[in-house]
């Protein structure tokens, strides 16, 4: 048998884990881009020590608006939700790490910006619910289907960083 040098051996074990990995699709919506939150934001999921693996900035249309809230499309707002999704940029990004669907969504904090608490995204940073700046994933399904929605594969980046084993342990 070969012996495997260690500096491989830790490479490979990066690697294996960084693959392992959760994901979710976070969006800072145009009222978020518009009030100057971008830095805000990503910089509450960053100090966290969740892994940025994907960003770009668009403006969606209507049609692709309406598809990425195609679950809500009997709700009365529907219509005005995907008008202003679409009114302006939008910076798409996809955050990795240990249970970032879930703990995403408890940085961002409830639906109601008047519902969310203090400490959260929406809670210190937006007051109505049509304008609460910011969107991510539910669960690990819709992640799926939100990151394949806005991404193409090879926009997704996969790395490992030295923080990791500071991070993680
Ligand atoms: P979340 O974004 O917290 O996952 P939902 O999936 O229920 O919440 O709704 C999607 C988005 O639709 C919300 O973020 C909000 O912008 C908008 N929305 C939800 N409820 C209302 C409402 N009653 N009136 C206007 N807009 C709403």
């Amino acid at each position: 048998a070969f012996a495997v040098p260690a500096a491989v051996y830790m490479l490979q074990e990066q690697e294996v884990h960084a693959a392992e990995m959760e994901r979710t699709f976070i969006a800072i919506k145009p009222d978020g881009v518009q009030r100057g939150l971008i830095a805000e934001i990503i910089s509450r999921f960053e100090r966290k020590g969740f892994k940025l693996v994907a960003i770009k900035i668009v403006v969606p249309s209507k049609g692709f608006a309406q598809k990425h809230y195609h679950d809500l499309k009997e709700r009365p707002f529907f219509n005005g939700l995907c008008d202003f999704l679409s009114s302006g940029p939008v910076v798409a990004m996809v955050w990795e790490g240990e249970g970032v669907i879930k703990y995403g969504r408890k940085l961002i904090g409830a639906t109601d910006p008047q519902k969310s608490e203090p400490g959260t995204i929406r809670g210190d940073l937006a007051i109505v619910v049509g304008r609460n700046i910011i969107h991510g994933s539910d669960g690990p399904e819709t992640a799926k289907d939100e990151i394949k929605l806005w991404f193409k594969p090879e926009e997704l980046v996969s790395y490992s960083s030295n923080a990791e084993k500071w991070i993680y342990g």
